[in-house]
């Protein structure tokens, strides 16, 4: 359980940074130009796409913190930072690369794999990552709307086969406690619901958000309770988002982590070691590494199969068992998501 001294800890002026934090949300780097500037990089602006090759630059000022400056290849910087690449049209990379998001959207619940059903909790995210399939479906943050959780927990509700929900998005953490507490209290009557996991980006990129009233949340929940984080690189890590783990681990969550294999970002042995140890620094296990989904304005990133199972086997050798993540890619109409 939750003790004192974490909440002091995490919510403390000194480790949080102080204030709301929306109040750190909305006050997040959304010009390149001044993200360029703050690192020292000011002479990369005339190679910024126009109009952020159509998916806007968001990124916490904390966040920023984490980049070392004056570095063009910083692998947080290259997560974020539009490129003129994204522009290129390469065959394969399509606007909705994982085929089913305009079903996602319309409905707000995804039940493809036995036992799990996926909520689309929120629309919203705190940053914007250049990978990421949602660049293409900036969809509004009325997923939480109080009426559509009906629905979606109607049908949890008709099923006995789902033993664990799974709250998404965006970032399901983007909704305000009050929120969660709210769509929470719609669990109680579906008894056959053991674990709630969640899928989230917060505690890396915003870890403010982890803050007394989540806490409580979570730490109140009478399930089991999964917190999936999404880190790429050992670097997001500092002693805040540490902080930030530690107090969901003591409200009982169980800590994993899923990365996305990245060029430039994380494709060599050395990183992703480097980043499995310092997920179990933190308190967590690394969980699926991805192999990209193959969306349009993302084929930069993209490393190729074979170089996948080679870094995989480097990893195997170096590391203990529990910390090698499984390396998965996801392909519409399979049962799980695929090993490779
Ligand atoms: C990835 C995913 C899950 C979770 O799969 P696990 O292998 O259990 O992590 C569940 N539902 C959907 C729709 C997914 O895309
Ligand atoms: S859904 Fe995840 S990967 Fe995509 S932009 Fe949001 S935080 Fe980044």
């Amino acid at each position: 359980m939750i003790t004192a001294s974490t909440v002091a800890r995490i919510t403390s002026p000194a480790s949080a940074g102080g204030g709301d934090w929306r109040q750190h949300w909305r006050e997040a780097v959304t010009d390149p130009r001044e993200l360029l500037s703050l690192l020292g990089l000011d002479g990369l602006a005339d190679r910024l796409p126009p109009d952020d090759a159509g998916f806007a630059l968001r990124v916490p000022r904390g966040f920023v913190a984490r980049m070392r400056p004056d570095d063009p290849r910083d692998p947080l910087l290259l997560q974020v930072l539009p490129q003129l690449a994204e522009l290129d049209q390469v065959p394969g990379f399509v606007a909705d690369a994982v085929g089913d998001l305009a079903a996602r959207e319309a409905q707000g619940l995804l039940h493809k794999y036995e036992g799990r059903a996926l909520l689309i909790a929120s629309g919203s995210c705190a940053i914007n990552c250049r990978y990421c399939f949602r660049r293409h479906f900036p969809y509004g943050e009325e997923m939480a709307a109080a009426g559509q959780w009906r629905q979606a927990l109607e049908h949890v509700r008709q099923d006995p086969s789902i033993s664990e929900l799974i709250l998404s998005g965006g970032d399901p953490l983007a909704l305000s406690t009050h929120k969660l507490e709210e769509l929470t209290r719609g669990l109680a009557e579906l008894p056959q619901v053991r674990r709630l996991r969640i899928h989230t980006r917060l505690p890396v990129v915003l870890p403010e958000r982890i803050d007394a009233a989540f806490l409580h949340w979570l730490a109140e929940l009478p399930l089991q309770k999964v917190v999936v984080l999404h880190a790429n690189h050992a670097n997001e890590f500092d002693a805040q988002v540490d902080a930030a783990c530690a107090a969901l681990r003591e409200a009982g969550a169980t800590l994993l982590n899923q990365s996305v294999l990245l060029r430039g970002v994380n494709d060599d042995d050395e990183a992703l070691a480097a980043l499995s140890e310092r997920l179990f620094a933190a308190g967590v296990l690394p969980y699926y590494l991805h192999q990209l989904d193959r969306v349009q304005g993302a084929a930069h990133f993209e490393v190729d199969d074979a170089r996948a199972a080679e870094l995989m086997a480097a990893l195997r050798a170096r590391l203990p068992g529990y910390l090698v993540p499984k390396l998965v890619r996801e392909v519409a109409g399979d049962a799980s998501k695929r090993p490779l």
